[in-house]
């Protein structure tokens, strides 16, 4: 009974989480997204991760799952690209010495 009352929440919970379908950002829809301007913007009826925007930014940044929060799949911002950038440059340093 417990059981079946939790999992009921988390459906809840899934379905009252909005997440931009443009972006992939949390708390606004896709028609009022302000990254509609960026390279990985998604214009699709798709969700984000589902989206070719964000096949084209794994494509580019194989690794930006480990700078995004969470590791949710969203539009990269200039500052997760800069993580990004420290991120790789470090393993490369690494694997020189
Ligand atoms: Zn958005």
């Amino acid at each position: 009974m417990f059981q079946r009352i939790v999992a009921m929440m988390i459906r809840v919970h899934k379905k009252m989480k909005q997440f931009c379908k443009g972006c992939g950002i949390e708390g606004h829809k896709q028609e009022s997204c302000s990254k509609a301007f960026l390279k990985f913007h998604n214009s699709g009826p798709m969700d984000y991760d589902k989206s070719p925007a964000w096949a084209d930014v794994l494509k580019e940044h194989p690794r930006i799952l480990e700078v995004l929060p969470h590791g949710r799949p969203r539009i990269p911002s200039s500052i997760h690209l800069k993580e990004l950038a420290l991120l790789t440059g470090h393993v490369v340093t690494k694997r020189d010495k």
